[in-house]
């Protein structure tokens, strides 16, 4: 591993005029095109010094050459990468979610969150006593252990015993303190839920969508209720406790139902009262369609339809059909929750997918959209960051 001694004035790297202005409006990267000099021979994890097309200082980062970010800001100004910055920037980070989570019913979300958090491409996760490292990018892989060593005395004293890191090239690597057991328990808003950490998709579990599954559990009251792309049955346990009448989970990956019937165990709810269909949600909706079958609240958060600026005009008519699917099993006073996770389409791209073009009705219309939970913050020139949308209709 290389070794970056902060005593070495780092190289300078002149951004260009438009990766400037960006730049100092804290957007925190800098793409391949953005440099236009200073960055030949650069290592991936070493500090560089980004000075703007004007010759003035931007501020310090990590290079990243191999990659299409080539640069990742951390700093304004003259302030350098060094360990005492790193224990600042994390220790605000558990200060923030300690007054979010100062009710202790919530035991499961993210402690670090990368660039929102003005630690770009760490991502920390914590579930009850474990923590899940995750690293974006060759610069964030090499500064890893660092980063470890800065993060593990605080989350000690959270009561954190373990640090993993995972990777979605590889499995999980324990870091700090003994390996975790793969089932962990955790509670969100009062609701228990059993999280596979070593095993699950991202660090175990979709944590942004928290907040939108407690309001899912607040609207279930006496309605059937349709989740679709269920997972591990977040939003359908938040019906089920919130008192819809019956819930139907569709997941087109049968091994997510065993997860969610074990968390509806864990939460005295009979998972045999409610129906957990492993199918193609597209194919789903089509047959309830022909057979008529309507449920009263319909949820809808799929897997990201647009992996790059290219395919947002393909992504934008996938949604469009899927929000129209979704309209046609609505029963009539019905309430419709839409979630999009593709960070190159915005909340008003979005909503213009639910339209009354897309739905074939004119009654339906938008009572609340929420964006990304404060465990998930972002900064204002960053709008990539704000991934998360979920639209409620009735
Ligand atoms: N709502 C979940 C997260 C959903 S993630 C939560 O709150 O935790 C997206 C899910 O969609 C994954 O579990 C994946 O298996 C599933 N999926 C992907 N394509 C699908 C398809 N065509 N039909 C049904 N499910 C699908």
């Amino acid at each position: 591993m290389a070794n970056h001694p902060a005593s070495k004035a780092p190289r300078a790297v002149t951004a260009s005029a438009v990766a400037s202005e960006a730049a100092r409006r804290g957007h925190p990267w800098i793409w391949q095109r953005g440099i236009v000099r200073g960055l030949e021979g650069a290592v991936a994890g070493e500090e560089v010094r980004v000075v703007g097309d004007d010759k003035v200082l931007i501020g310090h980062g990590l290079a990243d050459p191999g990659s299409p970010i080539v640069v990742r800001m951390w700093t304004r100004g003259e302030q350098r990468l060094d360990t005492s910055l790193f224990e600042e920037r994390i220790a605000r980070a558990i200060a923030i979610r300690a007054r979010i989570f100062a009710d202790g019913r919530t035991t499961a979300y993210r402690l670090l969150h990368g660039e929102g958090d003005r630690m770009p491409g760490f991502v920390v996760d914590r579930y009850g006593r474990a923590a899940v490292l995750r690293v974006d990018g060759e610069a964030a892989r090499i500064r890893e252990e660092e980063i470890a060593r800065a993060l593990w005395p605080a989350l000690e004293r959270l009561g954190i015993e373990s640090l993993v890191a995972r990777d979605p090239r590889s499995t999980a690597r324990l870091l700090r303190g003994p390996m975790p057991p793969d089932r962990v328990d955790v509670l969100e808003h009062g609701v228990p839920f059993v999280v596979d950490l070593l095993r699950g998709q991202k660090t175990g579990a979709f944590l942004d969508q928290r907040e939108n599954r407690r309001r899912v559990g607040e609207l279930a009251r006496g309605r059937t209720v349709l989740n679709l792309f269920s997972y591990a049955g977040g939003f359908s346990l938040h019906a089920a406790l919130g008192g819809a009448d019956k819930v139907t989970s569709v997941d087109i990956a049968g091994q997510a139902h065993a997860a969610a019937q074990a968390s509806f165990r864990l939460a005295e709810v009979d998972p045999n009262l409610h129906d957990f269909v492993a199918a193609d949600a597209f194919v789903f909706l089509e047959q309830a369609k022909k057979k008529m079958t309507k449920w009263d609240l319909v949820i809808s958060d799929p897997p990201s339809f647009a992996p790059n600026e290219k395919a947002v005009p393909r992504a934008i008519t996938a949604y469009r059909n899927l929000h129209r699917a979704c309209a046609d099993v609505l029963a009539p006073g019905g309430i419709f929750c839409a979630a999009s996770c593709s960070s190159h389409i915005d909340a008003r791209a979005f909503a213009s997918s639910l339209d009354d073009a897309a739905l074939g009705t004119s009654e339906l219309r938008l009572l609340e959209m929420f964006g990304p939970p404060p465990d998930h913050p972002t900064l204002p020139a960053w709008p990539e960051g704000r991934y998360l949308k979920f639209a409620v209709l009735a």
